[in-house]
């Protein structure tokens, strides 16, 4: 029966796969390629839904989502920050490719490069509308808006974060400007959460009849920590005021996503779309009060608790429901899975992978053998197979985990100089052709360019001289 089933999956993909790429909107009575929704959180700690071991509140939509599809345990993002993680996210490359390593600085030009395709522009060949509702943070530049990026429609904040409850004028910051609503600014009215899941299901409801790619960006929980009374009365059993107010912020997220979830279902299109839940980056714990248990750090480092997060990929009566998959998967997945499974050619430079024949077991080696993290803010550097982690941060010795067993990164496995150094020239190899970054930091950010004095490429004596210690 299993691999009965598994064969009818495999051939409704396999027509899909074959389509021609310029087989665009498909005739009236045709099937379609499925819709795709992507919602994502923005600084979710890791421990912070249900299916993650959550305990002082519950996030029972986003752990619905979860149980209707595949949970993947060894998920990343390629950033550990805000806009250079969405930059992978939306291109399937590691964004370094192309210099988008930091954040775009507020009214100053910055943005994601022109030179990529992002993937709305990749889906409307299939004749998909996309929209993106929420955060944007991949330049506030005319030319680097939106609906110059592929998306159809934008409705939401251009800026990395803002306001939950009120907007000013034109002139305002980059948290209080007004949102920006096809074409026009309006104010945040009532609270921005639900602001923006009105905005997805209005999404959903215009665009119901053909395939669509809704980017449902929440800036929630990203701070400011702001709730309304009614949000909080929800999980007043938390004592502690900061975490109380992550927990509301949450909840509304939680709420959207079920609100999303039940529309799908309302309109009869829940078992044809494709939905994936994942966060940006790790919980900046201090910050907000979230909980990244058992990874160790924050956002902002190449340590798990800066860039592994809760993803889950629901696609019923396409994908096994309830189901966990294991091998590590990125963000940068997401590009290829939706284009090859809306039957477009998939574009040969990118770095993830489709996982869907991972997932039907059509494929049983891992997706990535190994994944990268590289991050200007200390001279962070990291890279993982399924058994090992290297982190490399300029300054500091090299440090080496058994990640598959020492998920908090607690024990350097240090007695492997071999894996180091294997892992230590992959890195290398990873970074060798990259960029400099496109656009000046604002925080401190050392240069470590390999054709920089202080670049991992030029560490060949350092490395020498720790690993000559290190054997005394
Ligand atoms: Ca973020």
């Amino acid at each position: 029966m299993l691999l009965a089933m598994r064969r009818a999956l495999l051939a409704i993909l396999a027509c899909w796969a074959c389509s021609e790429p310029d087989a665009s909107v498909a005739p009236a009575g045709e099937r379609q390629p499925p819709s795709l929704v992507v919602i994502l959180a923005d600084d979710l700690g890791y421990a912070d839904v249900g299916f993650q071991g959550l305990r002082d509140f519950a996030t029972p939509n986003i752990d619905r989502l979860a149980h209707r599809g595949v949970r993947f345990t060894n998920a990343y993002v390629s950033h550990p920050y805000c806009s250079p993680s969405r930059a992978g996210l939306l291109t399937g490359r590691y964004q370094h490719r192309f210099g988008h390593v930091r954040n775009p600085k507020f009214r100053a030009g910055e943005g994601l490069p022109l030179s990529e395709t992002l993937l709305p522009q990749a889906l409307a060949e299939a004749g998909y509308v996309s929209g993106i509702v929420g955060k944007w943070h991949l330049g506030d530049a005319p030319r680097f808006h939106p609906l110059e990026r592929g998306f159809d429609e934008f409705f939401g904040l251009l800026g990395g974060g803002h306001d939950y409850f009120k907007s000013a004028g034109a002139d305002a910051g980059e948290y209080l400007i007004p949102l920006e609503a096809h074409g026009e600014p309006i104010p945040v009215e009532g609270y921005l959460t639900e602001q923006l899941t009105e905005a997805a299901l209005d999404f959903v409801r215009r665009h119901a009849e053909q395939p669509f790619f809704l980017y449902l960006a929440y800036n929630a929980p990203h701070g400011p920590l702001q709730a309304p009374p009614e949000l909080l009365d929800r999980v007043n059993s938390i004592g502690d005021p900061r975490r109380q107010t992550y927990a509301a912020m949450v909840t509304s997220l939680d709420d959207g996503v079920g609100e999303v979830l039940a529309l799908l279902e309302e309109l009869g299109i829940s078992d044809g779309t494709m939905v994936f839940f994942l966060s940006d980056n790790g919980g900046p714990t201090p910050a907000n009060a979230s909980d990244n248990t058992p990874l160790r750090a924050t956002k902002g480092t190449v340590y798990e608790g800066g860039v592994r997060v809760p993803f889950v990929l629901a696609w019923p009566g396409h994908l096994p429901a309830g189901s966990t998959y294991d091998a590590p998967v990125s963000a940068l997945d997401i590009f290829p899975t939706a284009v090859a499974t809306a039957g477009i050619e998939t574009p040969a430079n990118l770095d993830g992978v489709n996982l869907v024949p991972y997932l039907l077991g059509a494929e049983g080696a891992p997706p990535h053998e190994q994944l990268f993290w590289h991050s200007d803010e200390g001279g962070q550097f990291a890279t993982r197979t399924a058994e090992h982690k290297l982190v490399r941060v300029l300054d500091r010795e090299p440090e080496l985990y058994a990640i598959g067993e020492d998920i908090s990164e607690s024990d350097p496995a240090s007695e492997d100089d071999g894996r180091i150094r294997e892992l230590f020239r992959a890195i290398e190899s990873w970074h060798a052709d990259h960029p400099p970054p496109a656009w000046p930091g604002t925080r401190g950010e050392r240069p470590v360019h390999p054709n920089t004095a202080k670049g991992l490429g030029a560490d060949q004596a350092e490395l020498d001289a720790w690993m000559a210690r290190r054997s005394e």
